[in-house]
């Protein structure tokens, strides 16, 4: 099919929820995107920090392949040993106990704050259910993460919402405001992704898991775009040196297969009694075999350091452009302040040039696949710079 057809195609029968560029994607290898004309695109998006290990990595595809010629699913009615190896690998990376398996980012935020609720409504009663999350936040689509995002732009005709929610500045006076002794829990990004690539001060994040801990408020950190490597720690909470309470992960999880996790810790881990939540496709063998696949290369602490590296690399050479005025961000999940243009036109015009970048608010946004190769790292960073000289 011609990117016409494919457009006519999308318009015709698709509910238009996406702006999306003029490019129809058909295959992919490493950090190498193909489109329907056969042109190339170095990906510094990897489908917005999915595909952790590139397009069509041979562990993965070996590993899904398999496990959908030998058992494509089964109900969560009876037991399944890639959906207990998965946990068992996920704890055991971690120090978290337990965990509960979703399809998606805002599937495990919506378990975390069931989990942040069920465990406070048991030991102080039904009203402790409120939940403190920060402005400029995302942390999903569905009724109650939008509730939990602060930002209003996203909340505007969908209200009423899922009550509880109130949303504090990244400080901890904001934060004290915010609290009261109705509050379950506090839900943070460590990075917002979405919010234009802010890393929170480590300051803050250690003295708010402490309060939240004197207070017996569960600390909730999403790590949806941040997890599975993407800071250059399994998790990003390992670089800041706290312990959640709840962490939830999703995207990069699993490779380029729809996952979502919600992890907790053992004092947590008998809040969800049976009949308390589930989920029909919830930890499916095949998506549990590509996550598996992609643990057993990011959970090595040399593939991690190389994660770091890389990063580190690219900052380099994004700060030396002239024509950006900043970079900010963790490991491979970086942001770039333009001085002259706009981030969008900067982003199309890559794209048309063979490179894709995501923006985030006002800034250029990279999420490249962790396994990326230098050379490809190199090529990328030459259409940008040769697209930014360009803009006014
Ligand atoms: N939380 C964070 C931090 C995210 O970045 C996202 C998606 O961008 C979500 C939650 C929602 O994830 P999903 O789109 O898989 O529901």
């Amino acid at each position: 099919m011609t990117l016409e057809e494919i457009q006519e195609q999308d318009h015709r029968y698709l509910m238009q929820t996406y702006r999306r560029f003029p490019v129809a994607l058909v295959s992919g290898h490493g950090a190498t995107a193909v489109d329907c004309n056969g042109k190339e695109y170095i990906d510094f998006t990897s489908g917005i920090g999915v595909n952790s290990l590139g397009y069509c990595d041979e562990r993965w595809t070996r590993a899904v392949a398999k496990q959908a010629a030998t058992l494509q699913h089964t109900s969560n009615l009876y037991y399944q040993p890639m959906q207990t190896k998965l946990a068992e690998k996920l704890c055991a990376l971690t120090g978290f106990s337990k965990v509960f398996f979703g399809n998606s980012g805002a599937e495990a935020n919506e378990c975390a704050v069931k989990v942040a609720r069920k465990y406070a409504a048991d030991k102080y009663g039904k009203n402790r259910c409120r939940i403190v999350t920060l402005r400029n936040s995302f942390h999903g689509r569905t009724l109650t993460t939008l509730a939990a995002t602060g930002q209003d732009a996203f909340h505007e005709k969908f209200t009423p919402l899922t009550q509880g929610f109130s949303y504090a500045f990244p400080n901890m006076d904001s934060v004290k405001e915010n609290v009261s002794g109705d509050t379950c829990a506090v839900m943070i990004e460590l990075v917002q992704g979405e919010g234009g690539v802010l890393p929170l001060k480590d300051g803050f994040v250690k003295e708010l898991a402490a309060f939240c801990g004197e207070r017996d408020i569960l600390l909730i950190v999403d790590e949806v775009q941040t997890g599975v490597g993407r800071t250059g720690k399994l998790y990003c909470f390992q670089n800041y040196g706290v312990m959640p309470d709840i962490l939830t992960s999703a995207k990069g999880l699993g490779g380029g297969l729809p996952v979502g996790a919600c992890l907790c810790t053992g004092r947590l881990g008998g809040v969800m009694d049976a009949g308390s939540h589930g989920s029909t496709f919830g930890g499916n063998p095949v998506v549990c075999a590509g996550a598996l696949a992609v643990l057993d290369v990011v959970g090595d602490g040399g593939f991690l350091r190389e994660v770091r590296e890389k990063g580190a690399y690219l900052t380099e050479k994004l700060s030396a452009m002239e024509e950006i005025e900043f970079v900010r961000g963790l490991g491979m999940m970086l942001g770039a302040k333009l001085k002259k243009g706009s981030a969008k036109e900067a982003a199309q015009k890559c794209a048309e040039s063979g490179l894709l970048v995501l923006t985030a608010k006002e800034l250029l946004r990279f999420l490249p696949p962790l396994t990326i190769a230098y050379e490809d790292i190199d090529k990328g960073l030459a259409v940008l710079q040769k697209v930014i000289r360009t803009l006014k």
